[in-house]
């Protein structure tokens, strides 16, 4: 239940923030969440509205966007999108030019150490720069 502890701290942040700023009511919160973060956005959303009753983010609109993995190589200092390797990962685990399929990337992240190289220098030795966590982006607020 991962997306249970990651919504109690989306709430607990929202809620004092929210506060502190002598809001009555929180309308609306944007919250990114990254591409690679493997969470069910679906029961992160639910989890939320869950512990939000009864605060002033009751029945707020909780919007989510996605953060895009980026990845930064360690031996160049090239910076790159995980879009920019993505039809490449496709094309080795389906055989074809395609937008989309089962890889087993898309379940398992941490699976990209093993399959993506620099782009540019080749070398297998790179950090996920962003498109791990969950931020929030903004509060939307009644006074
Ligand atoms: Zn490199």
């Amino acid at each position: 239940m991962h997306e249970w502890s990651i919504a109690e701290g989306i709430v607990d942040t929202i809620v004092n923030y929210s506060l502190k700023e002598g809001a009555k009511k929180v309308v609306k919160a944007v919250i990114s969440v990254g591409e690679l973060s493997q969470l069910n956005l679906e029961f992160l959303k639910y989890a939320i509205k869950a512990l939000s009753e009864e605060t002033i983010m009751e029945n707020a609109e909780i919007v989510f966007q996605t953060e895009e993995a980026m990845f930064k190589c360690l031996n160049c200092g090239y910076s790159w999108s995980f879009s920019e390797v993505r039809k490449k990962l496709l094309k080795m685990f389906c055989g074809e030019e395609v937008e989309e399929c089962d890889n087993p990337v898309h379940y398992v992240p941490d699976l990209i150490n093993v399959f993506i190289r620099c782009p540019k220098c080749g070398s297998p030795d790179f950090e996920v720069s962003s498109g791990r966590g969950v931020k929030i982006v903004s509060i939307e607020v009644v006074k």
